[in-house]
């Protein structure tokens, strides 16, 4: 694999290590490209503080520091900049304008939240209400549908542990899009290491039986986490078992301007 996509650094509050491991790290474990795609801020009330992402404000830090080791690093490897964005009806518009007044190389979406942090449900939640999946996968579709993301991230992170055939009859809408918008679908390394409900069998083995589009991402909190699947125990397993092939891991980009 030569890219990763999915990489935080410690203004999410939930990650360590500073870019600079990050980067020594993807260039030890072979990666010629590592795009890094913090948990966006969002332009939220003055009121609320979220815990699990950077302040509207540490966008100019953020990109600065990233434009510099860019730079610094250009003849080792490729540095990109980009955000884990959540979509949502009421913050969307109003972020990706703000987000553009900065270098930006892509974004991909990660939906954590339905509708949205403050008035929504966690996605990753056990859950047997129906309401829930579908909400998760009609806003994740509308997300797909803006043409400004690059890949859905984790999009099994939706934990509905209700009857198999009103899962699937959901999920699969989400996989149906991803083949007809052309929007690969992550495998990601860091919920299969942490044992999450995601990546999943059932989701997966569904998805590559429809024909979708796969990327891998690392999902990195941590320095060590740039590394190839072969290096996860467990993981070639997991492709393989859910006929998930991967090459070189490199993806086109959708520009985000
Ligand atoms: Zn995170
Ligand atoms: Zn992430």
């Amino acid at each position: 694999m030569l890219a990763n996509y999915h990489t935080h650094t410690v203004r999410c509050n939930h990650a360590i290590g500073t870019e600079r491991e990050y980067i020594e790290e993807a260039i030890k474990n072979g990666f010629k490209i590592l795009g890094f795609s913090d948990h966006t801020p969002q332009p939220y009330p003055e009121d609320f503080y979220s815990r699990i992402r950077m302040k509207m404000s540490e966008v100019e830090d953020y990109t600065s520091t990233l434009v510099k080791l860019r730079e610094e690093y250009k003849n080792d490897i490729q540095i990109l900049i980009g955000y884990e964005v959540e979509y949502t009806h009421e913050y969307f518009d109003k972020l990706i304008e703000y987000l553009r007044q900065y270098p930006l190389d892509y974004i991909i979406q990660g939906q954590h939240f339905a509708p949205n942090e403050i008035d929504g449900f966690y996605s990753g939640s056990e859950t047997t209400d129906e309401a829930k999946v579908k909400e998760y996968v009609d806003l994740t579709i509308e997300g797909m549908q803006t043409g400004l993301f690059s890949y859905l991230a984790h999009p099994d992170l939706m934990n509905y542990v209700g009857p198999d055939k009103v899962y699937q009859h959901h999920m699969k809408r989400i996989v149906q899009a991803s083949i007809d918008l052309d929007i690969p679908l992550e495998i990601n390394m860091q919920g299969f290491f942490l044992n999450r409900n995601y990546p999943s069998d059932r989701f997966f083995s569904i998805a590559s039986a429809m024909g979708a589009r796969f990327v891998i991402g690392c999902d990195a909190h941590h320095p060590e986490d740039v590394m190839q699947p072969w290096q996860m125990d467990g993981l070639m397993e997991f492709l393989e078992r859910n006929n998930i092939e991967f090459g070189d891991n490199v993806i086109e980009l959708r520009p985000v301007k």
